[in-house]
Order: C-alpha cells, then sequence, then structure tokens
C-alpha cells in the first residue's frame, strides 16, 4: 500500500487494491482448483463460473435486463468502431454521429468504410470544448443509429445525459471511459461498448453491451469474428477469450456492488472532480479547458500560463507521488484522470500541490 503513488493515468488506470490482492492470490490457485486463473481451459468449470459471475454481477450493476446480451470481446474500443458499423451500416444507407472529440473522429472514419457517416452535430469549433444540445444537432432523415461518445477522454467533456435519436434509430454509445461511473438506464441503448481499462478492469477486453433484436440483424456477409450472434451464442468463447480480463472485470464488479453500486461510484466521482475544479476555480494561474456545463467527472483538463510552467508542474507533481498528469499528447497541458479505483484523497493532495505551485510560480 505505502509503496504505491497516486496514479491520474487516463487509461490503463487504477484498480481497487483488494481485487489486486485477491487477483495475485488466484493466480496461483483459484477456487482451491490447485491451478492459478492464468492456467485453467476456457471450456472447464472455473473459467465458465468466472465468466457467468462477472455477467451476472455486471448486470446486477447496471440493472440490465435479459433482452441484452453482455459480450466480452478483444481488440479495444477501436475494434467496435469499425464492429458497429460493420454490422449495422448497408452500403446503401447512413448512420448518424455526434462528434465531440478524437475517439468520435475515429468512429466516424471507420464508419466510411461500410456506408455513409452524416455527423448531426459537432464541437470542434471550439476546439472540442464542449458538448452541443439537442438545437445544435441536425439529424439526417432516416439514419441506422445514431452513434455518440459519453465522455471525451482526451478533451475532458462528458454528456450529462443521453442524446434522443430520431424514431427507429437505435442509440450507440463508446461508453469507454464513463461506463459503470454512475447509473445508466440501458433501455435507452441498442449498443453500448466500453474498453475495461478505465473504470473496470484492464486493457485487453471490451464490454458490449446489444440489445437482443439486433444480435441477428447483419446487414452483410461478415468473417465469424465480426457477428455480434455468433460471440453471443457462443457465451463470448467462440474463441479463447481474454480469460484473465474477464476475471478482473468480475471482481472490480462485485468490488463496486460491495460499495454501494453505480450511484455510490457516481457520488464518489462527483466529489473526486468537484475537488478539482474547485482548485481550478479558486485559482487565477490554472484554467480549466471544457465549458462548465460541459465537464467531465473523469478527465480534468487544464492549463498553466505557460507550457514552460506546464513542464514544471507536471516533473515536480511527479517527484511528489503523482503520476500521469500530462495531458493527451494532441492538446497538451495537464489532466488529471478520476476513475472508480482512484482514491478521493489522491484528488485532496493534487489541490494541495496545485495551490502550492501557484504560490511559488503565480
Ligand atoms: C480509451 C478510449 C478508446 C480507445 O480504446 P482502445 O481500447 O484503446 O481501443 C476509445 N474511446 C474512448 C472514449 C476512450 O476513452
Amino acid at each position: 500500500m505505502s509503496d504505491r503513488i497516486f496514479n491520474f493515468s487516463p487509461g490503463p488506470a487504477n484498480l481497487p487494491e483488494a481485487v489486486l490482492n485477491q487477483a495475485q492470490a488466484d493466480l496461483l490457485n483459484i477456487d482451491g482448483s490447485g491451478i492459478g486463473i492464468l492456467e485453467h481451459s476456457h471450456r472447464g468449470p472455473v473459467v465458465n463460473r468466472v465468466f457467468d459471475e462477472a455477467e451476472a454481477d455486471c448486470r446486477a450493476l447496471a440493472n440490465i435486463s435479459d433482452d441484452y446480451a453482455l459480450l466480452f470481446l478483444q481488440g479495444g474500443a477501436s475494434t467496435q468502431f469499425f464492429m458497429v458499423p460493420a454490422n449495422f451500416l448497408a452500403a446503401d444507407a447512413t448512420a448518424d454521429y455526434l462528434c465531440t472529440g478524437s475517439w468520435s473522429k475515429k468512429a466516424i472514419a471507420e464508419a466510411k468504410h461500410y456506408g455513409a457517416a452524416h455527423v448531426a452535430c459537432s464541437s470542434q469549433d471550439r476546439d472540442f470544448t464542449y458538448v452541443p444540445g439537442p438545437g445544435q444537432t441536425r439529424y439526417s432523415s432516416d439514419p441506422a443509429y445514431v452513434h455518440f461518445t459519453s465522455n471525451n477522454t482526451i478533451y475532458g467533456t462528458e454528456w450529462s445525459q443521453e442524446p434522443t435519436p430520431p424514431r427507429d434509430a437505435f442509440l450507440v454509445c463508446d461508453a469507454s471511459s464513463d461506463l459503470f461511473s454512475r447509473p445508466i438506464d440501458v433501455s435507452r441503448y441498442g449498443v453500448v461498448y466500453a474498453g475495461a481499462q478505465k473504470n473496470f478492469g484492464p486493457a485487453g477486453v471490451t464490454l458490449v453491451i446489444i440489445r437482443r433484436d439486433l444480435l441477428e440483424r447483419p446487414v452483410r456477409e461478415l468473417p465469424s469474428m465480426l457477428q455480434y450472434g455468433l460471440h453471443a451464442k457462443n457465451g463470448s468463447r467462440y474463441n479463447t477469450p481474454p480469460v484473465f480480463g474477464v476475471y478482473l472485470i468480475g471482481r472490480v464488479a462485485r468490488w463496486m456492488l460491495e460499495a454501494g453500486g453505480l450511484t455510490v461510484m457516481a457520488q464518489r466521482a462527483e466529489a473526486r472532480a468537484r475537488v478539482v475544479y474547485d482548485a481550478i476555480d479558486a485559482s487565477s494561474f490554472f484554467r480549466g479547458t471544457a465549458d462548465p456545463d460541459s465537464r467531465s467527472r473523469m478527465n480534468v483538463t487544464f492549463r498553466a500560463p505557460s507550457e514552460e510552467l506546464e513542464k514544471r508542474f507536471i516533473a515536480e507533481a511527479e517527484k511528489n507521488g503523482m503520476s500521469g498528469l500530462k495531458g493527451h499528447r494532441s492538446v497538451g497541458g495537464m489532466r488529471a484522470s478520476l476513475y472508480n479505483a482512484f482514491p478521493q484523497r489522491g484528488c485532496e493532495v493534487l489541490a494541495e500541490f496545485m495551490r502550492d505551485f501557484e504560490s511559488r510560480n503565480g
């Protein structure tokens, strides 16, 4: 415990220490089987139970009904950028995309390999510092689906509630950096996907929550590994799955349930973010980059008066036990990523350090 530092990394990110300790034991011998979790067959009873429990706990956490399948897939959220249009965007059809940052843009670029991608709104005019409102959104006449990015990890903005797609279109969400950080009404979505490595697991596994009727609606012939229906039919074990990642998702989901579930995760996220935003707002030195009403609870992005001072801030923070505060290489500045397992205490230490740094350099 004492030799761990505050890790503000945007992902892979913090995991709960209790989970890491349990994993350490299970690496050698899980459930008294005499075999470690990395060594079990993915077709045996131990791994079957790991998958069943991970799925059940994720369902319990977000109140996900049996109308939805839960898939544990590989290839990251980046694979979902093309898997979604490959399945649902016919060559002569249009899908609408809400463009709020770099990840949205990447999703749009992949959709264009399959059909038309209509950008229904974009916040690029002001460097993605805000989330557009319904009045700024122009849907196409008959989109197959509407895709949005619920939290913009790089720019530090977040949708406070999901957009409402036009009738007949289903909603698709890249929730890679905020899934399970607050309650979610899954029934409003057709597909929600998220890489686990920000809020609920390690890198290497992507959770896809998909409405079951969509499993049978691919618009074209696809290779096996790109068919959602095939993965669903095989319980995410059509081929060798990322067993350890699913195991960790299960452990983190259990940890969240025991802590009180997504309502508690949301309260903690609010409290963490408030400490850092309050420090920014009280400062005449640091400046938040996102519009206040679009601010992310997960990634707090801010600048100092010069790049020189930013460099010094990041280096001194590192020396004081705070790692990962450098902003994304495409935007610069600082970014404090505060996902589910990040301790409140780390935010207080950062805020204190910001005040101290300002008094010495302001
Ligand atoms: C991190 C991130 C991704 C990329 O995820 P990979 O698992 O690396 O493919 C996509 N979208 C968002 C919003 C992210 O934060």
